[in-house]
């Protein structure tokens, strides 16, 4: 089967991690700290906080942000789950966004009419979560600039987008937002295996995350209440879990950002192929945008009527090609439609999730890999 995505590990990243695991400390040592340091540097923020998942960056980050249960969080439909589950376990009201009909990253009109909406009843938002759909960057610019107008938070989930960039600004620098997630899962940009992020400029954010990512404890003498009775001591002033990432995983991190740039070109090439050898066919292709670079996380293309996505799947499936869908809207899954959700609220998700479909995309696809794919799509659709 060519998967949709994959890691791309080599014999360095091997040499790497064994080299880590023969120091003394392989968890909560040196490299930690260093991954954090190459990762602010390359996005360009002034804090990052290494964490063991997205989805604990994310929590992380809302319970920074002080979600708890009298917030209110919005965010995509087109995201994985736990953009919006993160927000929930903290205890907040979500709710979400129609997707934009051409780059299918949030609509920032419906976003605008929400907020007139939200104001009018005062149930305007604390934090609005946008996620780089696919690699592309949202309109981060005209997002800010509501958040303005209408006191709102922009967490980004740039779980698809290390190495994206937006008006030629790396995603993560945080410029128009509090704070970044990423994602080094396997199939994301660079791996850690499990593994995640989170970027800011705020010291007090990456301070309240770095506390909460280890029990809500702090070893800092001048943050404690009491006298430090020895050096044994330290103070538990919040609520919050073990949520670290280890020092090996770091040690393959750090590598694997080494090559991220040849990840990317490696990914462009195959989308470009890819929008090349399809503009023939009865497809809705991936948008490109201007004023943006995507790290094409995935390769999305919509199938257009007659022909029958499922169909085509199926096809795909059946010639050894793991062609995917993302994403189910969220509010669609049977946990948030008890929640009360309906898909008709958002029809161009609804619409959305009726054709789009991933073609394999990762740093390492070969040439033949891409025309096995394309003669493959072709015969489903002729
Ligand atoms: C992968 C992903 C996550 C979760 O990342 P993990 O590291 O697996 O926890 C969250 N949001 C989006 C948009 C993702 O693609």
């Amino acid at each position: 089967m060519i998967p949709y995505g994959r890691q791309n590990i080599d014999e360095s990243d091997i040499q790497e991690v064994a080299e880590a695991l023969r120091s003394s400390l392989i968890t909560q040592g040196g490299l930690v700290t260093k991954f954090e340091n190459k990762i602010a540097s390359y996005v360009g923020a002034k804090h990052a906080v290494a964490v063991n998942s997205a989805t604990s960056a994310l929590y992380l980050a809302y319970r920074a942000m002080g979600i708890d249960k009298d917030s209110i969080v919005w965010t995509v439909t087109n995201t994985f789950v736990a953009t919006s589950n993160a927000a929930i376990l903290c205890g907040a009201k979500v709710d979400f966004i129609d997707i934009d009909k051409a780059t299918w990253n949030i609509s920032v009109e419906a976003l605008e009419q929400k907020l007139v909406l939200a104001r009018e009843d005062n149930s305007l938002p604390d934090v609005v979560t946008v996620v780089h759909f696919a690699g592309l960057p949202c309109e981060m610019e005209p997002i800010w600039k509501l958040s303005q107008d209408y006191g709102f938070r922009i967490l980004e989930d740039a779980s698809h987008a290390l190495g994206a960039k937006y008006k030629g600004e790396e995603i993560g620098g945080c410029q128009f937002s509090d704070a970044a997630v990423f994602s080094f899962h396997p199939v994301k940009m660079i791996t850690t295996g499990e593994g995640g992020m989170i970027t800011t400029n705020s010291s007090i954010l990456a301070k309240k995350a770095l506390e909460l990512r280890s029990h809500g404890v702090t070893r800092e003498s001048e943050d404690f209440t009491r006298e430090s009775p020895g050096p044994w001591y330290f103070e538990q002033q919040d609520i919050g879990l073990n949520l670290r990432l280890t020092d090996f995983q770091c040690a393959l991190g750090l590598n694997q950002l080494g090559r991220l740039g040849s990840f990317i070109a490696n990914r462009s090439e195959i989308a470009y192929a890819y929008l090349d050898k399809l503009a023939h066919l009865p497809l809705s292709l991936p948008n490109v945008v201007e004023s943006s670079q995507s790290s094409w996380h995935l390769f999305v293309v919509r199938v257009n009527a007659p022909k029958n996505r499922d169909d085509v799947i199926s096809h795909l499936r059946n010639k050894g090609i793991a062609a995917s869908m993302h994403y189910i809207p969220v509010p669609y899954h049977p946990y948030y439609q008890e929640l009360g959700f309906s898909l008709s609220d958002y029809p161009e998700s609804e619409n959305y999730y009726r054709t789009a479909m991933s073609l394999p995309i990762f740093a390492g696809m070969t040439e033949e890999d891409l025309e096995v794919v394309v003669l493959a799509l072709t015969e489903a659709l002729s």
